[in-house]
């Protein structure tokens, strides 16, 4: 059986090998090092979360420091990324007109980190991904949350500092857990449909983890919530960073014991699914699943193959992207 660690390392967004070199974070002088090294690539963000990609779309676009330098000749405040085996990797955030100027000079074009998902290499876009996380951090925690003075940047911009020097409080980048869950009942699965969903459109359950909950709390309750139905038992499935803005998915498999739905506020509809009707509905388009690139997926996926012996690949069409968020 395949372990979570190899489940996680195959969802999109998961697969970024890189030496976040925390240790040396806090190090002017070997960080000054790794920006100046020649082969230290830069990856653009633009304001609104858009990076520069190349032309043909299957790759990165990141820059040299010469050309980053030529690009912002009033200065440059990267952020350290981590080193991987063709170097160091810098993030730099930067505005819609410095954008402009680098994609007319180098050639590419930028694009959101959901295409990101489905046409750049696995490394790629885990790299885009952990950038655009951390720069929405970045954009977003100016002030203090303790005293509202202004914080500034450090560690190579993992951490900020207030400035107030009678609070001095730090703060860290943050990740909001969510727990996404396929729930069986016998051969059948349950997924849901959000009000402002497509008709045809369906889902694993999914829900913010709240203070004092264990992971395997958040999913009876979410599942009770949602659907009226009681878990009985759940496991860890697989986790995706998610920085859609900021959360990273709990992807788990759950049983219940029995099928009575009773709808709350935040499903339209929720059913439950035998293989063949959700393959009759896949094939008739009735049906319309989340895409490849998200964990309700990988979960039906899992779960279809398990309960049918078939695989989802085989039967899904190519759908425009709806973020799963509540
Ligand atoms: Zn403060």
């Amino acid at each position: 059986m395949q372990s979570s660690s190899a489940r996680s390392h195959g969802n999109t967004f998961s697969a970024l090998e890189i030496d976040r070199g925390s240790e040396h974070r806090d190090d002017p002088l070997w960080l000054d090092e790794q920006a100046h090294a020649t082969d230290a690539r830069y990856l653009l963000l633009r304001t609104d979360g858009h990076t520069l990609v190349r032309a043909d779309g299957r790759g990165l676009h990141e820059l040299s420091r010469p050309a980053c330098e030529r690009l912002l000749p009033a200065g440059l405040s990267p952020t350290y990324l981590g080193s991987a085996s063709d170097g160091a990797h810098f993030l730099l955030r930067i505005d819609a007109a410095a954008a402009e100027r680098a994609a007319a000079a180098h050639g590419g074009r930028f694009i959101d980190l959901r295409s990101a998902g489905t046409s750049l290499p696995a490394f790629d876009a885990g790299l885009f991904a952990y950038a655009r996380g951390l720069a929405h951090w970045q954009e977003r925690t100016r002030y203090c949350p303790a005293c509202a003075a202004p914080l500034v940047l450090e560690s190579a911009g993992h951490r900020a500092k207030c400035t107030n020097p009678q609070c001095g409080l730090e703060h860290f980048p943050r990740t909001d857990p969510a727990i996404i869950v396929i729930v069986t009942c016998g051969d059948a699965c349950l997924l849901g449909r959000g009000p402002q969903w497509p008709e045809r459109r369906y889902s694993t359950l999914a829900g913010f983890v709240e203070p004092g909950e264990t992971l395997e709390d958040a999913v009876r309750r979410e599942v009770f919530e949602e659907a009226g139905v009681r878990v009985t038992d759940c496991d860890y499935h697989s986790s995706q960073p998610w920085p859609f803005p900021a959360s990273i998915m709990l992807g788990f498999t759950a049983h219940a014991r029995e099928r009575s739905l009773h709808l709350g506020a935040e499903l339209a509809d929720a059913r439950w699914f035998e293989p063949e009707q959700l393959v009759a509905g896949l094939k008739s388009r009735e049906l319309v699943l989340s895409p490849p690139v998200s964990v309700s997926y990988k979960l039906i996926e899992h779960w279809l193959r398990e309960a049918a012996g078939l695989e989802l690949a085989s039967l899904v069409h190519d759908e425009p992207f709806m973020p799963v968020r509540r």
